[in-house]
């Protein structure tokens, strides 16, 4: 029997558009994840709608972004200058907005919704409820792991966001989880229901970013063809610990100096998000109170094709991340015969393969960063038989991995949601959920 597979889906993603410029602001990860996945999706013959919140005046109602893929922009809030920690007072604006797209089209227009990130996950609770379709969830980041290991200085996340991504948790007919890790602490952190967790490990984009030269790519970016070159790509703020690295290396970078050696340079490519030492300034002046200004260049948000340049012009790629559910920059560069030096975090474990593609660190003692940096930049055999494990590391990952297994989610979910359709008119919602809590109970 063939799975059931959804004509048209509403796809969710309240805080941020997929037609951002990944790197800066809001825009990271989920962006490039929502997007390959609804370009893959779309391709092998689902219809995708993806609602974002209009950013500018200038945002059409709906605009037609690929073959098969619909961006909607729903009004809700002034379009600049609203912080993401102010959106849950635009949300019932938003479900306004989304609800009113549906009821423009003939009843039963999408088959499912999979939301993004917990503000999506409200919007599509409700919807859920409304058009009597299955809703997939998938977190991206969670408040109560991020409260866990935050970076100095960084804000701790709302009791709110907590109890609303409990709500969408409880709620969702499936919830896709990068990891087996983030499956842990869904279930264990939040009290999800292990029987509708699906593990679907993100991908990259591995006609995009694949190995290429250094010397041109070094050319084309206008970077010192001859220095060993330490990079770190992502949005600039506290969780992403750039700092750490900056810190890390300047040792390094003096004694090699000292030494004669070939000089080690740092490439940081971002821009600003969030709150604390997110602004590049910031990082502008850490570099320069080490003395090591000269030896850091500071570039601004990149688009692929280009940060595929930035890759493979560098040596090693740093992640030196507080927290990270999966780390999407780890396996591009890997992909581009890079090897990686990462924070034992979160999705980071699977991500890099600890001593085949890359190092794992534990903790952010800035001793024990120079130290894995020194043993990494000491060794260039070392490092170029890690770029080719890094290489073969990344080829698992693919977006087309991660569309199949999102298929296999959306029909688990229309699978369960039909099966469960009498006894929601029969009981009603709320007994329906007392029964999957029991359920649930029973199951520990
Ligand atoms: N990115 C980009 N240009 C940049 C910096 C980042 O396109 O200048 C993209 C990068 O390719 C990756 C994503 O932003 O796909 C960041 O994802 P990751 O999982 O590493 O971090 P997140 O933003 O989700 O915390």
């Amino acid at each position: 029997m063939s799975l059931p597979r959804p004509r048209r889906i509403a796809l969710i993603s309240v805080h941020t558009s997929p037609l951002a410029q990944p790197g800066t602001g809001d825009a990271g990860g989920l962006n490039v994840y929502v997007w390959q996945t609804a370009q893959r999706l779309a391709r092998r013959g689902v219809k995708v709608e993806i609602f974002t919140r209009a950013t500018s005046s200038g945002d059409a109602p709906a605009v037609g972004a690929a073959d098969g893929i619909t961006v909607r922009h729903v009004v809700a809030g002034p379009f600049e200058g609203l912080d993401k920690r102010d959106l849950p007072a635009q949300l019932c604006a938003f479900t306004a907005g989304v609800m009113r797209a549906e009821a423009m089209q003939r009843p039963g227009y999408y088959d499912l919704i999979h939301s993004h990130y917990w503000l999506s996950g409200q919007v599509g609770w409700l919807a859920r409820e409304r058009w009597g379709v299955p809703l997939v969830h998938t977190a991206h980041t969670l408040a109560a792991v991020k409260n866990a290991s935050l970076a100095e200085g960084d804000s701790a996340e709302p009791r709110l966001r907590v109890i609303g991504e409990q709500q969408v948790i409880a709620e969702a007919d499936r919830l896709v989880a990068n990891t087996d890790t983030e499956a842990g602490e869904l279930t264990g952190m939040y009290g999800a229901d292990p029987g509708r967790i699906d593990v679907v490990t993100p991908g990259a984009d591995l006609d995009c970013y694949t190995p290429g030269s250094r010397a041109a790519a070094r050319a084309e970016l206008g970077l010192d063809p001859d220095a060993t070159l330490v990079t770190f790509v992502g949005r600039i703020q506290p969780l992403k610990a750039p700092d750490v690295l900056i810190r890390a290396a300047a040792p390094l970078i003096e004694r090699f100096r000292e030494a004669g050696r070939t000089p080690v340079r740092l490439l940081i490519v971002g821009g600003p998000s969030g709150s604390g030492l997110e602004k590049p300034t910031a990082l502008i002046d850490l570099a320069a109170g080490l003395g090591i200004s000269d030896a850091v260049t500071f570039l601004p948000p990149q688009p692929s094709t280009r940060l595929a340049q930035v890759y493979r012009a560098s040596d090693l790629v740093a992640v030196p991340s507080y927290s990270e559910s999966f780390g999407l920059v780890a396996v591009e560069a890997q992909a581009c015969g890079v090897p990686v030096l990462a924070a034992r975090v979160g999705g980071l474990g699977v991500a890099v393969a600890d001593g085949r593609s890359g190092m794992l660190v534990d903790g952010h003692q800035i001793a024990d960063w120079t130290t894995a940096l020194d043993k990494m930049l000491s060794d260039p055999e070392q490092l170029a038989v890690l770029g080719r494990g890094a290489r073969d590391h990344a080829a698992q990952f693919s977006w087309e991995h991660t569309t199949d297994a999102l298929l296999a989610s959306y029909a688990r979910a229309m699978d369960s949601f039909a099966d469960t359709a009498s006894l929601r008119v029969a009981v009603g919602p709320q007994l329906l959920r007392a029964t999957r809590r029991w359920r649930r109970r029973r199951s520990r």
